[in-house]
């Protein structure tokens, strides 16, 4: 089956409003196996949409329409479609008596009850958290058209609820997905090495960059869930064999959430020290439901005064190698560890630029250091190639602290040879 997206909306064209409702409908259509080949954005105008709609019924199988089923003038959606698919408008008893109770209203304005006029004979699908109803029905060639509002809180349910119910009653098959995250190994050099597991055509395999890491996505279709995720499990395995312990999780989408995960499982605690990244990296653990059992407490340390203070960084070793050095990120880790009583201690400290760089430390120079009161590890990022944003050194420093922290964890080695880095 063969479908398209069309989203309703000046404010989409102008992008004051991100089509977030193309992407949630295009990750049901790929869970219901279902091709996704066109996604339009048409503004509230009546002629453009028609002849928008008029292309899409004509090509695809499947149509759904986002946005423009609300009350207001400029909600044209339903009658542009309507007419585009050969169909009436006709009132929906059930949608007013829904529309009237959300008032609580026993006579709604004219434009409200305007919501609960739909194609005839489509089936309803109920808004639980709007007024605006959805619908699905057949234009008279058999394309399967879908309406759903615009408001995502009100789009995601229906979607979930009602219209994905609806779809899969007639799909065949379903898709299933892994997700294999790696750290240490960028897209390029991982795609190289899976080359020729590239071509493959059921599972197939897709290599995507994130920042500072990749992901690479098994997808398999079959008649049911349970074959297609037998399908992914091989090509899982040699993907694991070949890149080892630079894969990170199976569809555990983050470090952080690994790491969290990690830390409740082994019961330990962690606390960290950092400069540079600002608490960038406390907050990517504390984003973690569930980390407040397993995080301690995290030190912005900007300051050397507060280097000292707070962590006791002796004063000489900050006087004789400076602030960012490989001496004050072992004493950032190994303080906070004494200072918090935690298993384990992360210290971050270097320069995200854009200025303070010098041609001894360069922007990009960051130092990153991890303790368990016994052992301290010390990795050096040195900035390579183009230059990068402030906000891409602070991200990728926390990351490498997750990913050292990750090691540990795991019973790996806590200083890998990555290619930016060197092993103090
Ligand atoms: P309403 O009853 O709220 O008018 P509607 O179905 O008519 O709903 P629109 O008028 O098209 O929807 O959009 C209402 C609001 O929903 C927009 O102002 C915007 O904030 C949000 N919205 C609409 N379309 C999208 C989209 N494609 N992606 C994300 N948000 C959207
Ligand atoms: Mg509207």
């Amino acid at each position: 089956m063969n479908a398209e997206i069309i989203s309703v909306g000046t404010e989409l064209l102008l992008g004051q409003v991100v089509n977030t409702d193309a992407a949630i409908v295009a990750q049901a259509l790929s869970g219901l196996g279902i091709n996704l080949l066109y996604s339009a954005v048409v503004g509230d105008n009546a002629d453009r949409l028609r002849c928008a709609v008029e292309t899409a019924i004509s090509r695809s199988d499947l149509l759904i329409m986002t946005g423009g089923l609300g009350p207001t003038t400029d909600d044209l959606t339903k009658e542009t479609v309507a007419a585009a698919a050969g169909k009436k408008l006709a009132l929906h008893e059930e949608s007013l008596r829904r529309i009237e109770n959300y008032f609580n209203e026993k006579h709604v304005s004219e434009n409200q009850a305007k919501q609960a006029w739909l194609p005839e004979g489509c089936t309803v699908l109920q808004n639980d958290n709007g007024t605006a109803p959805g619908c699905a029905f057949q234009a008279e060639n058999g394309c399967t058209i879908i309406m759903l509002p615009g408001p995502p809180s009100e789009l995601a349910p229906m979607l979930h609820n009602y219209a994905v119910p609806y779809l899969a009653k007639g799909q065949e098959s379903v898709i299933v997905s892994h997700n294999i995250h790696i750290y240490g190994r960028g897209e390029a050099p991982v795609a190289q090495m899976m080359d020729d597991l590239m071509d493959g055509e059921n599972p197939t395999l897709a290599p995507y960059a994130k920042e500072g890491e990749c992901l690479l996505r098994v997808t398999a279709k079959a008649p049911d869930a349970k074959t297609a995720d037998e399908m992914c499990q091989p090509l899982i395995s040699e993907i694991r064999r070949r890149l080892g312990d630079f894969v990170y999780s199976l569809d555990i989408g983050s470090l952080e959430e690994l790491v969290v995960q990690e830390l409740l499982k082994q019961g330990k605690k962690l606390a960290c020290a950092e400069s540079c990244t600002g608490g960038l990296l406390s907050k990517r653990l504390t984003d973690i439901p569930g980390s407040s059992a397993v995080f301690d407490m995290g030190c912005v340390t900007y300051a050397n005064a507060a280097k000292e203070a707070l962590l006791g960084v002796p004063h000489d070793i900050l006087e004789r190698h400076g602030a960012v050095s490989e001496e004050t990120a072992r004493a950032m880790a190994e303080g906070i560890v004494k200072a918090s009583g935690s298993d384990l201690g992360v210290g971050i400290t270097g320069i995200a630029g854009p200025e303070g760089g010098t041609a001894e430390k360069p922007v990009g120079l960051i130092y990153i250091a991890l303790s368990d009161g016994k052992d301290t590890w010390v990795t050096k990022r040195s900035p390579i190639g183009r230059t990068k944003s402030r906000e891409w050194h602070r991200h990728c420093a926390a990351s490498q602290a997750l990913d050292m922290v990750r090691r540990y964890l795991c019973g790996m080695p806590v200083v890998a040879d990555y290619a930016n880095t060197k092993q103090k």
